[in-house]
């Protein structure tokens, strides 16, 4: 039973100091600290459950998202949930098109990261009060529930609402085998974690030589600061991990469009599968262009780590602009967006790679790609979810990674509660750790 109204809607700014090893440093972002707006969500059904979300963040502005958090939680407090699920897409509505609100965004932004925390908290609760993990209770949902939940607005001329249904209700056939396959094999992933642009040659060696080990077969690699070190770094990293596996590229949006296409054109011999992020995230036709320069040397094009909404989503796809379609849990408005995506995605026969890492990430994609192969695109190929080994030890239920893929979650929710240990310690700035680093002038904050 999904009792309960909502009686609280708590949100901390938790930040973990992760620039001091440079961990997820890359040509625009040098010194991330991963943190995250964490959102709790209280009813008084009596069951102590309680939905957790969040959205991620570098560090700095994460007080922003906090006060963008709290800003919609009257739409949210005093709600009943069963009222709420029951009618998804009108709540959905809600927060993206609050009167006053939608100035700030609309579904874009530090307003969109908000609604994607506090979103994120509620399907959370949801999963929990029907005892499943989310992917597997949207795998279960009748296909006319999951419309429900999504806001077809400003997309219909791309897929329309009767297209979405038949895409999956065709999902249903076969995706008894599938859920095993997936019990059986998991996800197939792929690491980020060897390749950041701070990290040393002998840091590099270390890292891909364990991977390697560990059954690794796909490897991204940060570039775009300096071209004869991203040669250097390709030749190194693709003479360690050999012909046969595959490298990706990453340039975390460094180039102009021109640019773009000559850099990368000096790095084909080391035989990228695709470029990700080449140029501003908002450059659709840039993207489009840099597509269809790179397709003769077989380079795709990802993006969708910074694609703010379905409507952003559904120009790439018009405009051929991208080859690998990356959505993020905490990008985009949450479950209701990401459907909507995940099903263009198939209309268009664009494979879905999604966007993980920073903290949280991971906890929560597997579950959308998880039910996407299941339920919407049937398939595997061309397709695996980025994995980066950071800050898993903070959740209640951290992923499972068996040979190089993402083991199906078993507990209920969407894996995205953090020890409450953490969450003390690492609160910014009143948290033990960061008293600490102030105390000791080790970072600047
Ligand atoms: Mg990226």
């Amino acid at each position: 039973m999904i009792t309960g109204k909502i009686t609280g809607l708590s949100v901390t700014d938790v930040r973990f100091p992760t620039s001091l090893g440079q961990h997820g440093s890359d040509a625009m972002h040098t010194d991330p600290d991963y943190s995250a707006a964490y959102v709790v969500i209280e009813t008084d059904a009596g069951d102590g459950l309680k939905g957790h979300g969040l959205t991620f963040t570098l560090g700095k502005g994460t007080e922003i998202v906090v006060c963008a958090v709290k800003a919609l939680s009257r739409h949210v407090v005093g709600r009943d949930l069963e009222d709420i699920v029951n009618d998804f897409r009108g709540f959905y509505r809600q927060l993206t098109s609050d009167g006053q609100l939608r100035w700030i965004g609309p579904e874009k932004g530090v307003i969109q990261l908000a609604t994607a925390a506090v979103l994120n908290a509620l399907w959370d609760l949801w999963a929990k009060k029907e005892n499943k993990p989310l992917w597997k209770m949207l795998v279960d949902m009748d296909p006319n529930q999951l419309l429900s939940c999504i806001d077809f607005r400003y997309i219909s001329d791309a897929l329309t609402e009767d297209e979405a249904l038949e895409i999956l209700q065709n999902g249903k056939c076969g995706q008894k085998a599938r859920e095993e396959y997936m019990e059986k094999n998991g996800y197939p992933a792929y690491t980020t974690s060897c390749a950041w642009l701070g990290y040393s040659d002998q840091q590099l060696q270390k890292l891909c030589t364990d991977a390697l080990k560990e059954g690794w077969t796909r490897f991204k690699v940060k570039v775009g600061a300096d071209l004869e070190d991203d040669k250097r770094r390709c030749k190194l990293i693709r003479s360690m991990i050999g012909p046969n596996n595959q490298m990706m590229l990453d340039a975390n949006q460094r180039w102009d469009v021109d640019e773009a296409i000559n850099w990368v054109k000096e790095l084909a011999s080391f035989k990228p599968l695709w470029i990700e992020e080449p140029t501003s995230p908002d450059d659709i036709l840039g993207h489009a262009t840099i597509s269809k320069a790179l397709s003769p040397l077989g380079i795709g094009v990802a993006t969708g780590e910074q694609c703010h909404n379905r409507v952003m989503f559904k120009q790439f796809l018009q405009a051929k602009a991208l080859q690998y379609l990356q959505i993020d849990s905490c990008r985009l408005g949450s479950v209701n967006e990401n459907l909507s995506v995940l099903l263009m995605a198939k209309k268009f026969n664009i494979p879905v790679c999604p966007h993980a890492g920073g903290v949280g990430l991971c906890e929560l994609v597997q579950h959308l790609i998880i039910f996407d192969f299941i339920s919407v695109s049937g398939s595997l190929e061309n397709r695996m979810c980025e994995y980066v080994d950071h800050l898993h030890e903070h959740f209640m239920h951290p992923v499972s990674i068996q040979h190089a893929a993402y083991m199906p979650p078993k507990d209920p929710g969407y894996s995205t509660e953090m020890k409450e240990g953490s969450v003390l310690l690492y609160q910014f700035p009143e948290g033990e750790v960061w008293q600490k680093l102030m105390a000791s002038k080790q970072m600047e904050v």
